[in-house]
C-alpha cells in the first residue's frame, strides 16, 4: 500500500513550484487549440522526467505516458490547459500577458497539478503496479465551436494503452480552500445547442396583410417552447431550455423576411434529452406552419452528462478524507454546466471531482469565466496529493 502521507508531504513541499508553474501559465494563457506554449512546456517537462510523450494529440494536446515496475491497469489522469477569451482585470504580478486571453477557469491551476502529480509519479515508479497516461487536453471551453476531448478521442487517446480507469479534477471557486466536492452519478448536465431558422416573408412595416411576420411566428414558437420542460418532462427530471439569441430585421418599418433563434438545452439523462429534442421538433415545425411560415430546427450535442462511477468514486472520496479531513468532503447538487470529461466517463468508468479554490478572507470569490477570478493557491498541492495517491493506490487497491 502506497503510503498516502509521504505522497502528501511530498506535494506540500513542492508547493512554491506549483505556484511558479501556475503563475507562468496564467502569464501566458492560450485560447483553444492553440496551446503551443503551453503544450511546449508541459512536453518538455515529462520528456525530462523520462516520460514517453506524444504531443499533438488532438492538435495541441500532449499525453505522458509511465511504467510502472509492476505489472497492472491504465490509470488515466485528465487535465485541461486551454484559457477563455476574456480580458483579465485583476492587477497581479501574475496577470494575463496575452490582451484579451485569460486563464478565467483555473486550467492554469490544472495544468500546474498535472505537473506535480507526474514527478510523483515519477519518483514513484517501484510503487506503481501498471501503468499512469497524463492526459494534457486542449480546448475543454469549446472554443471555436468544437472541443478537446473528442479530438483527443479520435487521435486514440483511449488506446495503447486503454485506460481501465480515469480520474480528473476542476479547482472550485463555489467552494473554500481545502474542502472537496466527491459523489457518484450525473454531476454535470449534457450540453447541447440549437438554431431555428423561421423562414416568413417580408414586407412594409405598415403592410403586414401582405406579408408572414417571422417576428410573430419566432414569438409563438419560443413561447410554445416554455411548455416543454413544464409541462412534457417529468417534475423530477432536471432540464433546462434556453432561447438565448433572436436575431431578425434591419429597421422598424420593415417585416424581415427571416429570423434565427439560438438556445441551449441540459439534461442528465440521454432520453429526458431525445424527449426534448423531440417535442421541439414538432414545436417549432407546427408553429410555423399554423402560421404560414417554415421553421427548421438544428440540434447539436456539445458535451454528454458527466456521471462519475461508484467504485473509482469511493476510492478518491477515501482520499480525499484522509488528505483534507473527513468534514471536508460536502455535499453538493449536480451543476447545469457542462464539462467535456465528460466524453472519456462514457467510455471509462472514473471520477471528476471538485476542489476548494474559494478564499473569502483574502477577497478570492470572483466565479469561473469571470474578469476577476482568481484562486488560492493553497489548492494546488491539495489536487496533487489527492490524484498521485489516486493513481498509485488504484492497482493496489483494486487489484
Ligand atoms: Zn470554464
Ligand atoms: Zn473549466
Amino acid at each position: 500500500m502506497i503510503e498516502r502521507k509521504i505522497l502528501q508531504e511530498e506535494a506540500q513541499a513542492m508547493a512554491g513550484q506549483l505556484v511558479a508553474w501556475r503563475r507562468d501559465f496564467h502569464r501566458h494563457p492560450e485560447l483553444g487549440f492553440m496551446e503551443v506554449r503551453t503544450g511546449g512546456v508541459i512536453a518538455d517537462y515529462l520528456v525530462s522526467l523520462g516520460y514517453t510523450v506524444q504531443r499533438h494529440v488532438g492538435k495541441t494536446g500532449v499525453v505522458g505516458l509511465w511504467a510502472g515496475d509492476r505489472p497492472g491497469p491504465t490509470v488515466m489522469l485528465r487535465f485541461d490547459i486551454d484559457a477563455l477569451p476574456v480580458q483579465e482585470e485583476n492587477e497581479t504580478e501574475y496577470a494575463s500577458q496575452n490582451p484579451g486571453v485569460m486563464h478565467a477557469c483555473g486550467h492554469d491551476a490544472h495544468t500546474a497539478i498535472g505537473l506535480g502529480v507526474a514527478t510523483l509519479i515519477a519518483r514513484h515508479r517501484q510503487e506503481l503496479a501498471g501503468q499512469v497516461k497524463l492526459v494534457f487536453q486542449p480546448n475543454e471551453e469549446g472554443h471555436g465551436g468544437s472541443n478537446g476531448a473528442p479530438a483527443m478521442i479520435a487521435d486514440g487517446v483511449l488506446e495503447n494503452p486503454a485506460p481501465e480507469v480515469a480520474f480528473g479534477l476542476h479547482v472550485w471557486n463555489s467552494l473554500e480552500v481545502g474542502y472537496a466536492i466527491v459523489q457518484p452519478g450525473a454531476m454535470m448536465a449534457s450540453t447541447g445547442i440549437f438554431t431555428i431558422q423561421v423562414q416568413g416573408q417580408g414586407g412594409h412595416g405598415a403592410i403586414p396583410q401582405h406579408t408572414v411576420d417571422p417576428i410573430v411566428v419566432a414569438s409563438q414558437i419560443v413561447l410554445a417552447l416554455q411548455t416543454v420542460i413544464s409541462r412534457n418532462v417529468a417534475p423530477m427530471q432536471p432540464a433546462v431550455l434556453t432561447v438565448g439569441q433572436i436575431e431578425a430585421g434591419s429597421a422598424f418599418n420593415i417585416i424581415p423576411p427571416t429570423a434565427k433563434m439560438m438556445g441551449t438545452v441540459r439534461t442528465f439523462d440521454s432520453e429526458v434529452q431525445a424527449l426534448i429534442t423531440g417535442r421541439m421538433e414538432g414545436i417549432v415545425t407546427k408553429v410555423a406552419e399554423a402560421f404560414g411560415a417554415t421553421a427548421k430546427l438544428e440540434f447539436s450535442e456539445i458535451t454528454p452528462p458527466l456521471v462519475n462511477a461508484e467504485t473509482p468514486t469511493a476510492l478518491v472520496r477515501q482520499i480525499a478524507e484522509e488528505i483534507l479531513g473527513k468534514n471536508a468532503i460536502v455535499p453538493s447538487e449536480p451543476s447545469m454546466g457542462g464539462e467535456d470529461m465528460a466524453f472519456y466517463l462514457q467510455k471509462v468508468p472514473g471520477c471528476f471531482f471538485f476542489l476548494g479554490s474559494r478564499n473569502e478572507a483574502k477577497g478570492l470569490v470572483y466565479g469561473h469565466h469571470h474578469p476577476r477570478f482568481d484562486i488560492d493557491e493553497g489548492a494546488l498541492p491539495l489536487g496533487v496529493a489527492i490524484l498521485a495517491t489516486a493513481a498509485l493506490r488504484y492497482g493496489e487497491s483494486i487489484h
